[in-house]
């Protein structure tokens, strides 16, 4: 289908409201998905709008759901609609939906896991540009549970350093909600109480808008938190060109120890013997004072400390696998919330 032949906004046959749709299909929410349907259309067109223009963009969607949002994507006439939800009691309706705007949007919905969806498959090889080029014409949108949400954008960014999955086609954007103190979190710059191992991540390699609340009263059923929305472009160099791994590694370090002087968590990446003496040979590569605190620290000072991590590791190559937390992996793993925050 040509662009010329959709409209510049697609306008779908009269469908029961969202309400109704689960209603009909018995959609009630299940507490293991943690499924909050947002129920107000205004602010679900909000959110669609905070992608910008779509139009004849390929959108993939992420949780869907009842289609709430998947309707205002529509709406907006985009070239292809790429549905990725893991309870499949949602696919009457998207189905549904589909077959509403066949004739103008092509629909791929699929029934799964979007940690385990490899999205770039469905993705038409055509809208590829180069990485310095403006972004390409396609957008992830999500309003996921925020336990997902967390883990999906820390492995995004590191398939954002790799240019790997949905970002061989370039810098594709994303439209994501997370819970509201997170998505502060992402965007906080130094000196903001929020500053945390998420913001130095995330910045590094996105330019990261927190654009606006979504107050946890306007989803059925109605959750403990509010809810942030969240842009992020990915930049076309990375402040700290270094591999995601290594500059994951030395940021949790230094943020371990959020209240002291940076220095203390920085020892944690060696071992104990000669913690001390390697942390100061570190700060003074870097050339910055141990006694900033780490939420003080640039992105460009961290970029310095990861560049000096990584000359000591290149020179004592056995001082990489150091593991601070490798005695305590269970419980780190048994916790993936505090791992990333
Ligand atoms: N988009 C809808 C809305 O805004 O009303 C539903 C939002 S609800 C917070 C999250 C949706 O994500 C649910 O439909 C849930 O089934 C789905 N979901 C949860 N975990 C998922 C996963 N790992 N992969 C894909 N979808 C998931």
């Amino acid at each position: 289908m040509s662009a010329a032949q959709r409209a510049s906004r697609i306008r779908l046959p009269p469908l029961p409201s969202i309400k109704d749709v689960i209603r009909l299909y018995k959609l009630r929410a299940l507490r293991e998905l943690s499924q909050n349907f947002l129920m107000e259309p205004r602010l679900i067109d909000k959110i669609v709008r905070a992608a910008g223009n779509i139009q004849n963009n390929v959108v993939c969607e992420v949780g869907p759901g009842p289609g709430g949002i998947t309707r205002s994507i529509i709406q907006q006439a985009p070239r292809k609609v790429i549905l990725v939800e893991k309870d499949p009691r949602f696919l009457p309706t998207l189905e549904l939906l589909a077959d509403a705007c066949k004739d103008k949007v092509d629909v791929d919905i699929i029934t799964g896991d979007i940690l385990r969806t490899d999205i770039a498959h469905f993705i038409p090889q055509d809208v590829k540009v180069g990485w310095n080029d403006p972004p390409p014409p396609v957008n992830l949108i999500g309003n996921l549970p925020f336990s997902v949400s967390t883990i999906l954008i820390i492995r995004w960014l590191e398939a954002i350093s790799r240019q790997e999955g949905p970002w061989t086609f370039g810098r594709v954007r994303m439209t994501l909600t997370f819970q509201k103190e997170v998505a502060e979190r992402m965007s906080a710059p130094i000196l903001d109480k929020q500053r945390c191992r998420l913001s130095v991540m995330c910045q590094n390699w996105c330019n990261v808008k927190y654009k606006f609340d979504i107050p946890g009263a306007a989803f059925l059923p109605k959750p403990e938190v509010d809810v942030g929305v969240v842009t992020l472009t990915p930049l076309k160099q990375p402040i700290i060109k270094l591999p995601f791994k290594l500059v994951e590694k030395v940021v949790r370090q230094i943020f371990s120890m959020r209240q002291k002087y940076s220095i203390r968590g920085a020892q944690t990446l060696f071992p104990e013997e000669i913690r001390e003496e390697m942390a100061l040979k570190m700060y003074n590569i870097a050339d910055l004072d141990p006694v900033t605190r780490p939420f003080q620290i640039t992105n460009y000072e961290f970029r310095r400390l990861c560049e000096a991590y990584k000359t000591i590791v290149t020179e004592n190559p056995d001082l990489e696998k150091y593991d601070y937390r490798a005695p305590k992996k269970k419980l780190v793993t048994e916790n993936i919330d505090d791992e990333i925050m």
